[in-house]
């Protein structure tokens, strides 16, 4: 299998190369040249995440680094389980939180790391990551005692306490630099400054790890796969799914298995109140904008760039059109829905709004993605449901953690200050 650029087909790369690449040098996203098909009665006795991760991986993986022990790496990486909660007979929940940072990006980082280290490079490889709360986690917590050296770049503020725990807890080979007078925005800035810097490109072979990497969302393929052949087995029928949407990352994987074949009636992006996916579907037309704070803060995105992926499938297959759709939930809906607790269960904040918009339609046979455990956002839950949360031993560990982390001044120079010559 080739990788091209959504912006161009003219080159095509392997796995690996489009994994260390990250991002087009068309400024693209690279997507596969074609999506393989699979038939899901052949997955029909499967139980296992990984029954299913291999197979359907090893269609997109072909370089020789990877190939032989591909079976191995997703052990590696898939080391906590997915399941599928049933709340009633016709609606499940995809527990999407069962990692070490409790968040879905778990799953699609840890592959990713596996990935990387895999990545043939005469310079040592570095991670440079500029994040503002999840994605940093996930990423450092998966690279954390691997040879590669990773740095987490995020304002220092605006990051609530267990995200600011979660960015500075992993020591070793991570480091966590808070860069003062800044936002995500500027963090992102410092990584793309030192990507083209050309001091950097000489001592490290730099990638980047966010949710533009096509590793994490072909990872995340393979738990919608799953979980719709699962829910097909029990019910007969095949599901839609409420994915809860920030850079539309997740939304996009579950489009992609009901490409390749897998049992799934429609997808439903839902997103807070940043709506400019919703209003895309509403109007054909596509217009970002800047992001809104929201309580469901790892949705807050104005121009979510795996939207230019979804444009380029809807240009090759008009007809999915007709089963995708989007709803945008404002933060008094969040509040709303935590308190309820439908199914006498306990919702993160973001996944509170795909909760929402299932009981607002009203039809049957739904998989809800939950993409968060709500004990990472205690400030938010715990007033509205009016009691303390139990945390799940991956959260606790994080909270138990020492921290570690450097403020720096946000410019490439003194990055490189701190990183190189201070320690
Ligand atoms: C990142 C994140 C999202 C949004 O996922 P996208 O792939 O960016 O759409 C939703 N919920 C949680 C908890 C997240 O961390």
């Amino acid at each position: 299998m080739r990788f091209v650029s959504t912006r161009s087909q003219s080159k095509s790369l392997s796995f690996l190369e489009a994994v260390a690449r990250g991002l087009a040098e068309d400024g693209g996203l690279y997507v596969p040249e074609k999506l393989p098909h699979f038939d899901p009665e052949v997955f029909c006795q499967y139980h296992s995440l990984l029954d299913f991760a291999v197979p359907i991986l090893s269609s997109f993986v072909t370089d020789k680094a990877i190939v032989k022990d591909l079976s191995a790496l997703c052990q590696r990486a898939i080391n906590f389980p997915t399941p599928l909660v049933w709340m009633d007979e016709e609606t499940a929940v995809l527990e999407l939180f069962h990692g070490p940072t409790a968040a879905f990006k778990d799953v699609g980082a840890r592959f990713l790391a596996q990935c990387l280290s895999r990545i043939p490079s005469r310079k040592p490889v570095m991670v440079l990551v500029g994040t503002s709360g999840d994605t940093g986690g996930a990423v450092a917590s998966s690279l954390e005692g691997q040879d590669i050296r990773t740095v987490l770049l995020f304002p220092d503020r605006g990051v609530s306490p267990f995200q600011w725990r979660q960015l500075t807890c992993w020591g070793k080979n991570v480091r966590s630099l808070a860069v003062i007078n800044s936002d995500f925005d500027r963090c992102q800035k410092l990584v793309k400054e030192a990507f083209v810097d050309p001091q950097w490109q000489k001592n490290w072979a730099l990638t980047s790890a966010n949710s533009i990497n096509i590793a994490r969302i072909l990872a995340q393929v393979t738990y919608y796969a799953a979980s719709s052949v699962w829910f097909h087995r029990k019910t007969g029928k095949a599901p839609g799914f409420l994915v809860p949407s920030g850079n539309a990352g997740n939304a996009l994987s579950a489009v992609w298995a009901k490409c390749m074949g897998f049992p799934i009636r429609e997808i439903v992006l839902v997103t807070n109140v940043n709506r400019s996916i919703p209003d895309y579907f509403a109007t054909g037309k596509w217009q970002p904008r800047s992001s809104t704070s929201t309580l469901a803060n790892a949705m807050d995105v104005g121009n979510p760039s795996n939207m230019e992926r979804l444009f380029f499938l809807l240009d090759q297959k008009p007809e999915m059109r007709q089963v995708l759709r989007a709803y945008s939930v404002s933060d008094d809906e969040i509040r709303q829905t935590i308190a309820e607790r439908a199914w006498g269960q306990v919702w993160c904040p973001h996944t509170a709004t795909a909760v929402y918009q299932h009981k607002k339609l009203g039809s049957r046979y739904w998989i809800i993605a939950a993409t968060a455990h709500p004990g990472k956002f205690r400030e938010i839950v715990e007033p509205l449901v009016g009691e303390e949360l139990v945390l799940p031993p991956a959260l606790r560990n994080i909270m138990d953690r020492p921290q570690s982390f450097d403020k720096v001044a946000p410019d490439l120079e003194s990055v490189r200050h701190v990183l190189f010559e201070q320690s």
